[in-house]
């Protein structure tokens, strides 16, 4: 690995050919063509857009998407894969697992054994399992985990519940589909987990636990004055804010603005922000030109493309 890259992307994904009979990622053929792909064509375009290093991580749905009978021995194939990878190009990739996270504790442990053998910087959750929110009291063998190993988890969208989707979306999902993904229904669902990580206790249980979250912080940092006005007096002495702000991480997965960097910047500070792309489902052309004209000191700026991803993930 390169002594200090200055571009670090981390909600970067690929596609396991086993995971895939599981579940697709919903994705057309040219995006599918990428996903596949964790060589020449992954590293052209990361060149071309000046990406030193990515992260890499399974797509939609994922491991989530299977049951704890097959998941178990499967979390252990995608990984040793997923190591495979990065050992050809161990100065351009890095690794987040997947996570078999129908058995909870199997999870944990192969989150241990992907941190510890194969170098892997933390894992990667997509959506639901089985229909219930990552915060659920099942899931924290991972967190504590997590915290024992001091790796973060990075929570990731999938496509909404089918209850949500009936109930919300289903008479626009024909004429316009990107409602149930990065057009909104992603946004809702995943802000829904960060809200739920924080009302679940979680972070008492396990204080020194870090969460990232992309796209933004799925667009609680804009909401983090009414959320906590909001939730005042349940949540003990500490506001939603004080929880948030100390255990979340955010990345800028897909989303490439000016004014929402700045709202993210000025509610929880530059040094929880993390640039990603989400290749390939956003082309990194798109990061590579907004980055150009970051509106960031020279430090910030270097804190946002690789300084803070060095520090969290210990690249
Ligand atoms: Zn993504």
């Amino acid at each position: 690995m390169a002594d200090k890259p200055t571009v670090i992307a981390l909600e970067e994904h690929y596609l396991d050919p086993e995971v895939r009979q599981h579940g697709s990622p919903g994705a057309g053929p040219d995006i599918v063509r990428r996903l596949d792909d964790l060589s020449d064509l992954r590293l052209k375009e990361m060149d071309a857009a000046g990406i030193d290093l990515q992260v890499l991580s399974h797509t939609i749905p994922g491991l989530q998407a299977v049951d704890a009978a097959a998941g178990v021995p499967l979390a252990r194939r995608v990984n040793d894969r997923l190591y495979e990878a990065v050992q050809r190009h161990p100065d351009r990739f890095a690794a987040f697992a997947a996570l078999p996270t129908a058995d909870p504790l199997a999870a944990a442990d192969e989150l241990e054994r992907s941190v510890t053998r194969l170098g892997f910087k933390g894992a990667m959750i997509n959506g639901m399992t089985d229909g219930h929110f990552h915060d659920d009291r099942r899931f924290w063998p991972i967190y504590e985990r997590a915290q024992a190993l001091d790796v973060p988890i990075y929570i990731h969208p999938a496509l909404p519940h089918p209850a949500v989707i009936e109930a919300y979306y289903k008479d626009y999902v024909e004429t316009h589909p990107g409602i149930l993904r990065a057009g909104w229904g992603f946004n809702v669902e995943t802000a829904t987990q960060g809200v739920r990580f924080v009302l679940s206790g979680v972070f008492d249980a396990y204080p020194r636990l870090k969460i990232i979250l992309g796209h933004m912080g799925e667009g609680l940092p804009f909401f983090l004055w009414r959320i906590s006005h909001g939730l005042r007096g349940s949540l003990g002495e500490r506001s939603f804010r004080d929880i948030f702000c100390a255990h979340f991480w955010i990345t800028t997965s897909g989303f490439f603005s000016d004014p929402a960097l700045i709202c993210c910047a000025m509610e929880i500070g530059i040094d929880r922000i993390l640039y990603s792309v989400d290749y390939p489902f956003a082309e990194n052309q798109l990061g590579s030109e907004w980055i150009k004209t970051l509106p960031l000191s020279p430090e910030d700026r270097s804190k946002l493309l690789a300084g803070n991803a060095r520090r969290l993930l210990k690249l």
